[in-house]
């Protein structure tokens, strides 16, 4: 079980996804999860969280997250999706809800989560820890210019404050974990980041 926290534009996702292809593991991403929930209340409006999380069936296969039988994943990359998630992840039932969730779909395999409490919360006991982090101007400036090639046009100063704010938020979330490794990709590309990484994985597997 090798278990990724880290913060927004750090790369995380796509680090897990290659992680998991080299050492053919099952990828979950927990943050798949919150952008689902928070694309249910926007289709359900007038619904309050805990109906909500009473009738939604929430299906991880393969990379892909399914909201009550239809294939989401592109759509809760939206920003109308992104903006909602803000109201809804630090309710802790629907922290809860992810944990649980997650728990069991890792249950049983060799899993690697990326997230930002995966370390501390959801897998306790995972064989591997990492923490990766980037310099905050790297970050925003890599989110500008993919939020250009998606044609979303923000400028400098609204990334770096949503940044400000979701380093915050995230910060509180992934706890003290002294166990983690930490990652600085700033300088480092993809390749060289999962270099770095496998170096510890390859000591485990
Ligand atoms: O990783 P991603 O950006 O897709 O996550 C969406 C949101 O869910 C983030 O804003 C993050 O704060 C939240 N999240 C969380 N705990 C996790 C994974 C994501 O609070 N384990």
């Amino acid at each position: 079980m090798i278990a990724i926290d880290g913060f927004v534009a750090t790369g995380k996702g796509t680090i897990a996804k290659q992680l998991a292809k080299k050492y053919d593991l099952y990828h979950i991403d927990t943050g798949a999860f919150y952008r689902a929930i928070a694309l249910k209340t926007i289709l359900h409006p007038h619904d309050n969280i805990d109906k909500i999380l009473d009738f939604i069936n929430l299906k991880w296969e393969k990379g892909k997250i399914f909201l009550d039988g239809v294939d989401v994943s592109l759509k809760i990359r939206e920003q109308e999706v992104t903006n909602q998630i803000d109201r809804i992840c630090n309710l802790a039932k629907v922290r809860e809800f992810v944990t649980l969730l997650t728990r069991n779909i890792a249950k049983g395999e060799s899993v690697v989560v990326d997230g930002r409490d995966i370390g501390n919360n959801i897998l306790p006991h995972a064989d591997l820890k990492f923490l990766i982090i980037a310099d905050k101007e790297v970050r925003i400036k890599r989110r500008v210019k993919q939020n250009e090639a998606k044609g979303i046009d923000t400028s400098y100063k609204i990334v770096s404050e949503d940044v400000e704010f979701r380093d915050k938020r995230d910060k509180l979330n992934m706890g003290n974990v002294p166990e983690r490794i930490v990652i600085d990709n700033t300088y480092l590309t993809l390749e060289e980041t999962i270099k770095e990484m496998s170096k510890y994985i390859d000591q485990i597997l």
